[in-house]
């Protein structure tokens, strides 16, 4: 399949998650010239990805809606949105105003789709967008162009590639279960524990946000059986409050090593706290930070940050919507839910075994299913992703010395085994992580969007 179109700039986008979704939307904005966009997506699903895939209105964001638009340029898009297609609907709370809302992941993804909609109704001259349902499983490079080999063997030539991949797949269970417990391996299959009987006892390895997800989940079919989540600390995440005082941090006072920007940011958050603010302010100021201050980090800081820190970063940039912490306190004070710190060292026979934190015994816990909310694999080293071996196999793509995706330019454009900055091949989101830690979330990856659309639009 040859989509020779004169003038027009081609652009494979691979992923039709978030990230592929706002770029083609981006793109088409920006571009002076006419664009003929293909996106692939081999779920079949577009604009939605694994986040917003739920059906279950109860699943909401965990970023309020004045920080969910697709557009760096437009930050009151999705507000916008919501107010002209939504505002009376029931998901919506008509108290609190929209923008402060953390609104359901499902409405979330009806906003993604009709961004892709009205991207569908511009006129072809201006805009081709063609919707493709299947895995991309190689990219062949032949000078300037670029052509995308589809599992079913099809190809599609292309000017640019955007791969948009979205996070690696689940972290396989780091422990042996026995046949006779059901394992519900991937967290974002959101309809399994349908099948999990109302008084079967539960196991959720990991307790952050997937956890809470499928506590929810089990919550809405009326579960009576007792619900386990164990991680090796047992840390919740935070819960998000209203932010009264911003605080302003500057890029050239932030500590360089790790062990002086935590020192610096736990005084700031001390004195912060004690002048009536939020150590919330803080850390969503550092987000903005964390791009430079990763890129400056040391090998060392950055493997000590990942050993050491990153559990107790994640519950405090990870938060969650309070009422549903009182939901997990309500159910753990009637002996329902129960939060352990410690390491799950099998699952046989109907019985889980774990040595929880600070003690020597091991403790036994009925279980009849395990939940996998453990989170995206740290590393793409053994990814089963096939795109992403293919284009190592071909020394197209490196990994990043860490090994958390590819080795980019500041822009996204991918780096060669040989260090070589490609002018085709580009990478959002995810894949981007080793270059700037914070690269998973709308509010990053819509950044990175602008920023590679602006760029791309500048080449033409
Ligand atoms: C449960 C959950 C809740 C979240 N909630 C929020 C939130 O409230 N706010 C926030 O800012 N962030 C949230 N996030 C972070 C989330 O990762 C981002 O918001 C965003 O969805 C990432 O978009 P993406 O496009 O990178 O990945 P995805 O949205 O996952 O999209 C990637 C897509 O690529 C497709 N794909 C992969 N490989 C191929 C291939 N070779 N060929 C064809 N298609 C392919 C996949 O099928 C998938 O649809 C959440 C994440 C999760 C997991």
């Amino acid at each position: 399949m040859n989509h020779n179109q004169g003038s027009k700039l081609r652009i494979g986008i691979i992923g039709a998650g978030f990230a592929g979704t706002a770029f083609a939307a981006t793109l088409h904005k920006l571009s002076p010239r006419p664009v003929d966009i293909t996106l692939f997506d081999k779920t079949g699903c577009f604009g939605v990805g694994d986040a917003y895939r739920t059906p279950f209105p109860f699943h909401l964001l965990n970023v309020r809606a004045r920080d969910m638009s697709a557009f760096e340029d437009d930050p009151r898009h999705f507000v916008n949105w919501l107010t002209a297609h939504h505002s009376s609907s029931e998901q919506i709370n008509n108290v609190i105003p929209l923008a402060d809302q953390f609104v359901s992941r499902p409405l979330y993804a009806n906003y993604l789709r009709d961004l892709l909609a009205e991207l569908q109704g511009e006129p072809r001259s201006r805009l081709k967008l063609h919707l493709e349902s299947m895995e991309v499983v190689d990219v062949v490079l032949a000078g300037d162009k670029a052509q995308l080999i589809l599992q079913d063997g099809r190809d599609v030539w292309v000017d640019k590639v955007i791969l948009a991949l979205g996070n690696n797949p689940p972290m396989p269970l780091p422990f042996p279960v026995s046949d006779d417990v059901h394992c519900i391996t991937n967290p974002w299959d959101y309809v399994a524990p349908k099948h999990i009987p109302s008084d079967d006892p539960v196991l959720i390895v990991g307790t952050g946000l997937s956890m809470i997800d499928t506590v929810l989940t089990l919550q809405s079919q009326q579960h009576q059986g007792k619900i386990y989540a164990v991680s090796r600390r047992g840390l919740l995440p935070l819960p998000h409050a209203e932010i009264k005082q911003p605080y302003q941090l500057t890029q050239a006072d932030l500590p360089h090593n790790l062990l002086l920007l935590t020192k610096y940011l736990r005084t700031k958050s001390h004195l912060h706290n004690k002048e009536g603010g939020d150590w919330r302010a803080i850390v969503n100021e550092l987000r903005a930070h964390l791009p430079a201050l990763w890129e400056k980090s040391s090998l060392l800081d950055k493997k000590r940050f990942i050993r050491h820190l990153l559990p107790y970063w994640n519950i405090h940039r990870h938060r969650v919507q309070p009422g549903i912490l009182d939901l997990l306190h309500d159910l753990a004070a009637k002996q329902q839910f129960q939060l352990l710190g410690g390491r799950v060292l099998k699952v046989e026979k109907g019985l889980a075994s774990i040595r929880l934190r600070h003690q020597q015994a091991v403790s036994t816990f009925p279980v009849k299913w395990i939940v996998n909310c453990l989170g995206p694999a740290m590393t793409v080293i053994d990814t089963p992703q096939t795109l992403v071996r293919a284009l190592l196999k071909r020394h197209l793509a490196s990994l990043d010395v860490l090994n958390l995706g590819l080795t980019v330019s500041s822009s996204g454009a991918l780096k060669d085994a040989h260090g070589q900055v490609s002018s085709v091949l580009y990478t959002l989101g995810s894949m981007r992580r080793g270059a700037s830690w914070e690269s998973i979330a709308v509010p990053e990856i819509r950044k990175q969007c602008f920023t590679l659309a602006t760029q791309l639009s500048n080449d033409e």
